[in-house]
């Protein structure tokens, strides 16, 4: 076959082109917290903690509460608003148990001003704006809604039960870890999860005083980020340097990942932090859906209205999709 100049600098566009798609790719693939793997699994377990009243509505849905678990990821490549109710640097304000920064928002306003409040993030706020929400949504017996918001609060309780969505250095970026968020939240869960961990937890409860209970799983992401990174930092030191990542086919893209080796000895090393997170993260999710029927006074979820997604939730979904098939996040990195 003989190829023209021209066709030869054409096949080098298209070449060009797909490299720079597969890099976006490999870039988007880094920017979401829990893995879209870990936060799809999360909603979808929590759903066998419901009491049968519930279980009837969430698990003939339940691939739409566990598709929809990412929703609010994407959403950060569509409005700027949206980064901040994922983590909270609690490390900005003084020292651990940082009484300095009022639980109040109101009173964390008053006290920060909303700009620095929002550059440092709001996700204990912002989960209980969506309790109320979602609370709302059962009292008007509204299934589009009621489907919708349980599919991202539990987005956002996931969230802060990481360790580095509670501190300020997290990616690793501070002390030369880069990329120790998605190998936490990330590649441990997607290599270990299915083979070990345990996932039998029992049944979501009440919760009496929701603000307590999530400032309280904040206090203990920011309390573990320091393990986060110290553990990393000191296995690095020890292992084999050639041996700490290793190369993998990702869809036909080869991609750098830490090798399984490093990710299990790190797990190890962790002695089940992960797992346990992601245990309490199921809990937590079902308990929040349960908490919100209870307060809006248990309705029956068999006698619903609105079983139809609008015209304009629809709508959303779909750019939510374009916009993050786009890539570029709007607002500050994730990570
Ligand atoms: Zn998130």
């Amino acid at each position: 076959m003989i190829v023209t100049g021209y066709q030869s600098a054409n096949n080098m566009q298209r070449l060009k082109k797909l490299f720079l798609t597969f890099l976006l790719l490999l870039f988007c693939q880094q920017c979401f917290c829990w893995g879209f793997y870990g936060h799809r699994k999360i909603n979808y377990l929590a759903v066998f903690l419901l009491p049968p009243e519930m279980l009837l509505l969430y698990k003939s849905n339940i691939e739409f509460i566990s598709e929809h678990a990412v929703d609010p990821d994407k959403r950060r490549y569509a409005i700027a608003e949206e980064g901040p109710r994922h983590y909270i640097d609690i490390d900005q304000y003084g020292t651990y148990p940082y009484k300095e920064l009022p639980r109040n928002y109101d009173s964390a306003v008053a006290k920060f001003g909303i700009d620095s409040i929002n550059a440092h993030g709001i996700v204990p706020w912002w989960v209980q704006t969506m309790l109320q929400r979602l609370t709302k949504a059962f009292k008007e017996k509204n299934q589009a809604k009621i489907l919708k918001l349980s599919a991202e609060i539990g987005h956002y309780i996931a969230d802060a039960h990481v360790p580095l969505h509670a501190s300020h250095n997290h990616n690793g970026q501070y002390s030369n870890q880069n990329g120790i968020h998605g190998f936490w939240e990330s590649r441990v869960p997607e290599l270990l999860a299915d083979k070990e961990f345990d996932f039998w937890i029992g049944k979501a409860e009440y919760i009496k005083n929701p603000g307590q209970f999530i400032w309280a799983r904040v206090l203990e992401s920011a309390a573990a980020a320091d393990t986060v990174l110290r553990y990393e930092k000191e296995l690095t030191e020890q292992f084999p340097a050639d041996q700490k990542y290793a190369f993998e086919n990702r869809n036909g893209i080869t991609t750098r990942v830490y090798s399984t080796s490093f990710t299990v000895a790190y797990n190890n090393k962790l002695q089940g932090m992960v797992e346990r997170r992601m245990r309490q993260s199921i809990y937590a999710v079902a308990s929040f859906w349960y908490t919100a029927w209870i307060n809006a006074g248990q309705p029956d979820l068999k006698t619903l209205t609105n079983k139809e997604f609008t015209a304009d939730e629809l709508k959303e979904f779909e750019e939510l999709n374009s916009n993050w098939k786009k890539g570029k996040v709007v607002g500050r990195e994730h990570e």
